[in-house]
């Protein structure tokens, strides 16, 4: 079993429902535990600017599945959820990452663990290191408080108190 963290976004339409959503069939999937989530935060967008605010999470499972069988477990709830992206980085209902596997470090065709551009997204170390502070980036060696720290406070990123 390993331990994994599965970054959720959304930013079209009923986000926080579209990650309670995506959270609710997630937990459904087997081989799969999903064991916390992180609280959701309002962000701003990142890469294409020009868009709505995202929710985003982060969410911690344990699974026996291998890396690519995870990916595909995540494609299958996006595809499920009607995902549809009119462009890179462009808007979407729902988008589910896989930002770390264990301490693995994976360079494969269709997946790169850890997700290469988590520890520049504060949209994702925010989360990320709500769950898991003492947690280490295993290319950087890095503890997730700490790459928060460096990361500053140029990106939105904002708890949401009470979402629905
Ligand atoms: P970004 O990856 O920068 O957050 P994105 O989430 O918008 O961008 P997508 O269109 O959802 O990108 O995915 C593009 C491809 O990224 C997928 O087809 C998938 O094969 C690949 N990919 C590589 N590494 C990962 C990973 N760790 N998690 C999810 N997808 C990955
Ligand atoms: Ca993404
Ligand atoms: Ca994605």
């Amino acid at each position: 079993m390993t331990i994994v963290y599965i970054g959720l976004g959304s930013n079209i339409g009923d986000r926080v429902g579209n990650i309670q959503r995506a959270l609710a069939i997630l937990k459904g999937k087997k081989p799969f535990s999903l064991l916390r989530v992180s609280s959701l935060y309002r962000t701003a967008p990142v890469g294409y600017e020009a868009q709505e605010w995202f929710a985003n999470a982060v969410a911690e499972g344990e699974t026996s599945l291998a890396p690519s069988a995870l990916l595909e477990l995540l494609q299958s709830i996006e595809k499920e959820m009607g995902r549809d992206t009119p462009f890179k980085w462009g808007p979407r209902n729902i988008d589910l990452d896989l930002l770390l596997y264990g301490n693995r470090i994976i360079h494969e065709a269709n997946l790169t663990v850890p997700h290469p551009l988590a520890d520049q997204r504060r949209f994702v170390m925010e989360p990320l290191a709500e769950l898991a502070p003492e947690g280490m980036h295993p290319t950087t060696g890095t503890t997730f408080r700490e790459i928060l720290k460096q990361l500053g406070t140029n990106q939105f990123v904002e708890r949401m108190e009470n979402p629905s």
